[in-house]
């Protein structure tokens, strides 16, 4: 049985008639930017994130660099960001000009040490911009404890984890405010590229978007130098059309790794610890081995495919030189990206597919077996 890493088969065919009836909506109109598709869309999201407001934008990126923007964050200021992410963290904080400062994650949860995060604040610090990854969220009553002493907002990164929550608390609705990414393979996806800002402050969200709006409220009055950066109606519809689903995506993908916990059981495999106070929505389904490369062929010998997240750490990418952060600076990041190997994740996937990860996983031969 071949299992590939990720999957849109069985959402597209659940979907099929609907995202069709989507675009014919559109189509019919002959409307394709600031409609009411995107402003359904926002509603229905910000309703389904716990907050007030929502802000179609282009992508996960725009949507944390425009935030950071909003919240007046540009050169000379300082962000926290956690070492271990994609490296569109990172980017968004470049791009409103400031300095990303990496703070080491817990190797078990992957997510935010909090305990290491006032080690590396600053007169500069401005914001903490955690990121929810792989769809656990971070230890939120401690990252905003360390906010409230300090008085920094915080800005969450939510590309990975629509739907998660902790102590029953959607993601998003923790800082004053969050970036999504609707990117095809994030648990809610577009058909292309897609993203939103969410937050309880309408005063924040109009900024976010006159930011993404060519720095307008009102056709050519430019109150700031702009981006474009805003969700088409064709993305928004198709976004309203998947959104209903998104509750039992979560929960499917749950039922995968719940299996995955519990019937993986081998001596160099390390499962990815969940916090009791965390509901996740496994974006990635991660896990750890001494030997990744070793493990990767096996998998592959029995049809599974995996993925790496995040080969290289973001302070050893050649982009990121600048940060003068030598190999050895962030051991954490690096041992993860070393030995961390994705299992398949996506949503209908089959008993049948899920069993045959779980078996090729514990027949992975020990070390020196022939
Ligand atoms: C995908 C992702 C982003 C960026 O989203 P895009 O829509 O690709 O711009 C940001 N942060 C994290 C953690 C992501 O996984």
């Amino acid at each position: 049985m071949t299992v590939p890493f990720v999957s849109f088969r069985p959402l597209e065919r659940e979907l099929d008639a609907d995202l069709r009836a989507a675009f014919d909506r559109v189509y019919r109109r002959s409307w394709y930017i600031g409609g009411e598709e995107d402003a359904a869309f926002e509603r229905a999201f910000a309703a389904f994130c716990g907050v007030r407001c929502c802000v179609g934008v282009g992508n996960g990126l725009d949507a944390l660099m425009l935030i950071l923007k909003a919240l007046g964050i540009g050169p000379g200021d300082e962000v926290i960001v956690p070492s271990n992410t994609y490296i569109a963290t990172a980017l968004a904080v470049t791009y409103a000009g400031a300095r990303p400062v990496l703070v080491e994650p817990v190797p078990d949860t992957f997510n935010l040490d909090p305990d290491r995060i006032e080690a590396a604040l600053s007169p500069r610090t401005k914001a903490l911009l955690p990121v929810h990854l792989y769809g656990q969220a971070c230890d939120m009553d401690a990252v905003m404890a360390v906010a409230d002493r300090h008085g920094l907002p915080v800005v969450e990164d939510c590309a990975q984890a629509h739907g998660a929550s902790w102590r029953g608390k959607r993601v998003g609705s923790f800082g004053v405010a969050a970036g999504f990414s609707f990117y095809p393979g994030k648990n809610l996806g577009a058909l292309g590229d897609a993203g939103a800002v969410v937050t309880d402050d309408p005063a924040l969200a109009e900024k976010v978007r006159a930011l993404g709006n060519y720095g307008s409220l009102e056709k050519y009055h430019h109150l700031y130098k702009g981006h474009n950066s805003r969700l088409d109606e064709l993305q928004a519809a198709f976004l309203l059309a998947k959104l209903p689903l998104l509750p039992r995506i979560g929960a499917d993908r749950r039922a995968a790794a719940d299996r995955y916990l519990r019937e993986i059981r081998h001596p160099e495999v390390r499962l990815p610890v969940v916090r009791p106070e965390a509901e996740p929505v496994w974006h990635i389904f991660a896990v750890r081995c001494a030997r990744r490369q070793a493990l990767e062929r096996h998998l592959a010998s029995c049809g599974i495919q995996t993925g790496r997240h995040y080969p290289v750490p973001i302070h050893r990418q050649p982009c990121y030189g600048d940060l003068n952060l030598p190999e050895g600076s962030l051991p954490i990041a690096e041992e993860i990206s070393r030995t961390e190997l994705s299992l398949p994740m996506y949503y209908g996937m089959t008993p049948e597919e899920i069993g045959a990860v779980v078996a090729a996983v514990n027949s992975f031969p020990a070390e020196g077996a022939l």
